[in-house]
């Protein structure tokens, strides 16, 4: 076994790396968890969470992937034999939908093709249609990690309103949440979705949801069977229920540096740092793709991510050797293709605490694997991608 020496270079779409200040905050020991200190934590993040969503309303705080946050969505405010809507961006909206069917909902597509954003004239016309407005939810993927699309939730807003339709707007952020703007309540989100280890910088483990008015209305009366994600049990003054048995402290004690961390910045600060990272890497990738072997698999530049890049290999060669290559040669972790796209894309995530020499580092790492493969690119991508940053100020 060769010795790794230096930093592993983690440019997963999730996790993402860990700052030290939450490290630091979260290598203690547990405490008592009826103590007035940590009550006032606690109570403190589900309210400091608020700002994150720019919500006036609950955030659920629940011990639990981003899975478990789309469960606690689906659960709460819709019951078992409705109809929801799906617009396709993704793996991440197919398997969001499937979790509905297995949850015993009537889930419909809205096809879409994994390389666009989702077409708001689409969902108003199939709206319009559903004169009956059996359609209770539209199910909508903020960012969609494995295609690297970022859809316009306030044109599907729009949309939605003009079709004249009441169902509910349920917006999976993981992925987007303080690394691309998102307005809760301005965009009259129903449920919003997120998730600790991306934009948040923070461990696994956390899942969260953001209801509205209209939504904690339909859990009132939705039938789904639950009790660990069931936001009525949540919302009780006794503090055991917030988390629905033992907090799971450390990562709420990391959650409160994570705030803190992310306010100190300023939201909009965090957005312009994840557009400029990304600009670079795209810059970058628009370079390697000119040999005409690799392509960005978003084909529209204004809906490319803030958090993520999906590039495309050719055929015939298989797309994780890239990743492979980078984690083996450079200690560089990537992302891989992601359902119909596995083994014909990687994926660079560019989110959370990540700067410029990170991000450069990679790219050099990238461009060397690419070398390695013998994928045909188009040489200096990483020219590119410095040129750009040294001319833009942040
Ligand atoms: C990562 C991700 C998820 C899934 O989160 P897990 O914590 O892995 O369950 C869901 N949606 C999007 C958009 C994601 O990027």
């Amino acid at each position: 076994m060769t010795v790794k020496r230096g930093r592993n270079f983690l440019l997963t779409p999730g996790p993402t790396p860990i700052p030290e200040r939450i490290l630091n905050a979260m290598h203690r020991q547990p405490v008592d968890f009826a103590g007035p200190a940590f009550l006032e934590t606690a109570r403190s993040c589900l309210e400091d969470l608020r700002p994150i969503f720019k919500t006036a309303g609950p955030v659920f705080l629940y011990t639990a992937s981003g899975h478990g946050a789309w469960e606690a969505a689906l659960s709460n405010a819709l019951s078992p034999g409705e109809r929801i809507l799906v617009p396709e961006t993704g793996n991440f909206s197919a398997a969001w939908k499937d979790m509905a069917e297995a949850l015993g909902l009537l889930a419909e597509d809205l096809p879409g093709d994994w390389r666009h954003a989702i077409d708001p004239a689409r969902l108003e016309a199939r709206l319009a249609e559903d004169r009956g407005q059996e359609i209770k939810a539209v199910l909508a993927v903020h960012t969609d990690t494995a295609t690297s699309v970022t859809s316009d939730i306030p044109a599907l807003r729009a949309a939605m309103d003009r079709a004249g339709h009441p169902a509910l707007l349920m917006v999976d952020t993981v992925a987007s949440l303080v690394t691309t703007d998102f307005r809760m309540d301005e965009w009259r989100v129903d449920v919003a979705v997120g998730a600790s280890q991306k934009g948040l910088m923070l461990p696994p483990g956390l899942g969260f949801t953001a209801a509205s008015e209209k939504a904690l209305a339909a859990g009132q009366t939705a039938t789904m069977p639950r009790r660990y994600w069931d936001w009525r049990e949540r919302s009780s003054e006794h503090h055991y229920k917030w988390f629905c048995g033992t907090a799971p402290e450390h990562l709420v004690f990391g959650l409160r540096e994570a705030i803190d961390m992310v306010l100190e910045e300023g939201l909009d600060a965090a957005f312009a740092r994840h557009a400029r990272l990304a600009e670079a890497v795209r810059r970058a990738v628009a370079v390697w793709c000119e040999a005409g072997a690799l392509a960005f698999n978003a084909l529209v530049p204004e809906e490319r991510a803030q958090s993520v890049t999906t590039i495309l290999t050719p055929e015939g060669f298989d797309g994780d050797k890239v990743r492979t290559t980078c984690r083996e040669r450079f200690d560089v972790a990537l992302g891989g293709g992601l359902g119909r796209l596995q083994g014909r894309a990687f994926r660079i995530g560019h989110m959370g605490d990540i700067n410029e020499p990170m991000v450069l580092g990679a790219l050099a790492s990238v461009e060397a694997a690419l070398e390695i493969c013998g994928l045909p690119h188009g040489k200096g991508g990483v020219t590119a991608a410095i040129a750009y940053l040294a001319a833009e100020a942040p």
